[in-house]
């Protein structure tokens, strides 16, 4: 192989930003795609369920694409999977209990039986096209059976750290495999990419064994409350620790939420969870139970709309109501954006009269990412000749590129990269070389791309200034009006309090219509859009909103 050749490294998400992690390596004829995560959207994109990565590079060169390698559950790296397979169809390669979160999304999406995945385990090695092989090392992170990759290429390796931290007592399994890392770095590391999330925390993460002390005291100090404990299903030592509080208290758990039964299950299934027997019921058995006996694991602890916590809050859950004395902890922190819904929620618990816990009181949540000590052990176990930062807002990079050469990497090999701009990297060098085509997907349901920037303004549209709907019949024969016209307004005002102002509007659409039919002009178009403008500018003038008007013609 020519030593001449070069490596592109191509980020097509995941920096300068939260979420929908997913880079790709291309090597001759051959591109493997690393993660292939979703965002959540913004508060500016209504109706919008998820952000994934804009893949149009990949699709173009799609002759090229090998493989998906996958770090670990995480939707913000697998959660595009399934809108992905449905433009590419190819193999993933990523640990068994990745794979069997995969499997459930792909479930979901009817994708199983079309799709290749192979379960690697820590230390497998699997080669990939003529250029790639790709070697899998074991991390700690809040989901189990996380991955670091190193991607050995003809011009030298490049070490992804996936998401992690160094966890010296984890719940269940082995440490990050540290000496690995050291193993890698005396072989020669050209260039280590490392997560940035919580870069600016000083020191190191605690261990998430730290938190099953928290849960039995505050098992031990609410003895005859129920307890609802909210967290992420994917944290299934979590989940794990919490069980574990219960059986010591004698308490049943059941769980809530669609995710964290699904998941709890998979974990089950595949022996990343254990648990005695009968301690689990389902939620239909709760009223069987004292309160005392009794702890629910439930979704939302990001105050997401649809919830099970949260429609606990608003009562809106069928199964469980929220009552005085319920003990509710909250076991996460918000994810940036997430701060206001999930203080909506703690609100409206205070007021059903529970006592809430949460982060800011107790140490009821461990984080998953490495503070600075760790990702300086990682820096100097791999002694890399080129820093790619990743994982994070700018700000997240800039400062782990500074800790980087803090550590002793000149600054010149350092590059903070950017979503579409390709990294080049050669043996002796490293630098920003094009960009491609990149940006994001909007999904709106199960389906996918065609929410345009179009679709976007409309809702903005309807969510700031209501609709109002012109519904009239008109003669085929001569243009009169035979009924109507009716106006129906939704968002906009409310009718029964503006009766004159709706008496008015029909006013003004008939004498629209009238005035255009009595020209003549009476296709349409023009009659719609004649209406259109008398109606809106007569609105403004009376309530300056502009509300979007939708003339409904029908004729007879
Ligand atoms: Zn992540
Ligand atoms: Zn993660």
């Amino acid at each position: 192989m020519a030593k001449n050749q070069k490596l592109k490294i191509i980020p097509l998400g995941g920096l300068n930003e939260i979420g929908k992690n997913m880079t790709a390596f291309e090597f001759g004829g051959d591109i493997i795609v690393l993660d292939c995560g979703l965002a959540f959207p913004d508060d500016d994109m209504p109706g919008i369920d998820m952000v994934i990565p804009d893949i149009s590079y990949l699709i173009k060169n799609q002759s090229k694409v090998k493989a998906i390698v996958l770090t670990h559950g995480h939707e913000d790296h697998i959660g595009a999977i399934p809108y992905f397979l449905k433009e590419l169809n190819i193999p993933i390669f990523g640990s068994r209990l990745t794979m069997g979160l995969v499997e459930l999304k792909l479930k979901e999406h009817n994708l199983l039986s079309k799709t290749k995945l192979h379960r690697v385990r820590a230390g497998d090695i699997v080669k990939i096209g003529s250029g790639f092989r790709v070697e899998f090392i074991r991390t700690n992170h809040s989901i189990p059976d996380a991955m670091a990759l190193a991607i050995h290429t003809p011009i030298g390796t490049v070490v992804h750290t996936g998401d992690f931290k160094v966890d010296c007592t984890p719940i269940e399994g082995q440490m990050i495999d540290l000496a690995k890392f050291g193993d890698l770095g005396k072989q020669g590391v050209l260039a280590l990419m490392s997560e940035s999330t919580n870069v600016e925390r000083p020191g190191y993460t605690m261990s998430e064994s730290t938190v099953g002390n928290s849960f039995d005291d505050l098992f031990r100090n609410h003895g005859d409350q129920r307890i609802i404990v909210a967290t992420f299903a994917s944290n299934v030592h979590r989940v794990q620790q919490i069980i574990n509080s219960a059986y010591r208290f004698g308490r049943k758990v059941a769980f809530s939420g669609r995710s964290m039964e699904s998941v709890a299950e998979v974990a089950m299934l595949l022996g990343y969870m254990t648990v005695p027997e009968n301690v689990i019921i389902s939620i239909d058995e709760i009223k069987k139970y004292r309160p005392n006996q009794l702890v629910i694991i439930t979704t939302g602890s990001q105050g997401e709309a649809m919830s099970a916590l949260t429609r606990m809050a608003f009562s809106d859950h069928k199964k469980v109501e929220i009552n005085r004395g319920d003990l509710v902890i909250i076991s996460a922190t918000p994810i940036p954006g997430n701060e206001k819904p999930i203080s909506n929620v703690i609100n409206e618990l205070f007021k059903k009269g529970a006592e809430v816990v949460y982060r800011s009181l107790e140490n009821i949540h461990v984080s998953g990412h490495a503070c600075q000590e760790e990702l300086k052990i990682i820096l100097s176990l791999t002694k890399p000749k080129y820093f790619i930062p990743v994982h994070g807002e700018f700000r997240h990079l800039r400062q782990h590129a500074l800790l980087a050469e803090k550590m002793g990497i000149p600054s010149k090999n350092i590059i903070v990269g950017d979503v579409g701009k390709v990294i080049e990297l050669g043996p002796n060098s490293c630098k920003l070389n094009g960009t491609v085509p990149s940006g994001i997907v909007l999904v709106d349901g199960l389906g996918v791309g065609d929410v345009g920037n179009i679709v976007l303004r409309d809702r903005k549209h309807l969510a700031e200034d209501g609709i109002i709907v012109v519904v009239v019949t008109m003669s085929k024969k001569d243009g009169s009006i035979l009924s109507g016209p009716d106006v129906i307004s939704r968002g906009f005002v409310y009718v029964r309090e503006s009766e004159d102002l709706m008496d008015e509007a029909k006013a003004i659409a008939r004498e629209s219509l009238e005035r255009a039919v009595s020209k003549n002009h009476n296709d349409w178009a023009t009659l719609k859009n004649g209406l259109k403008s008398s109606l809106s500018d007569f609105l403004y003038t009376k309530t300056k909103r502009k509300p979007m008007v939708l003339p409904v013609i029908m004729e007879v």
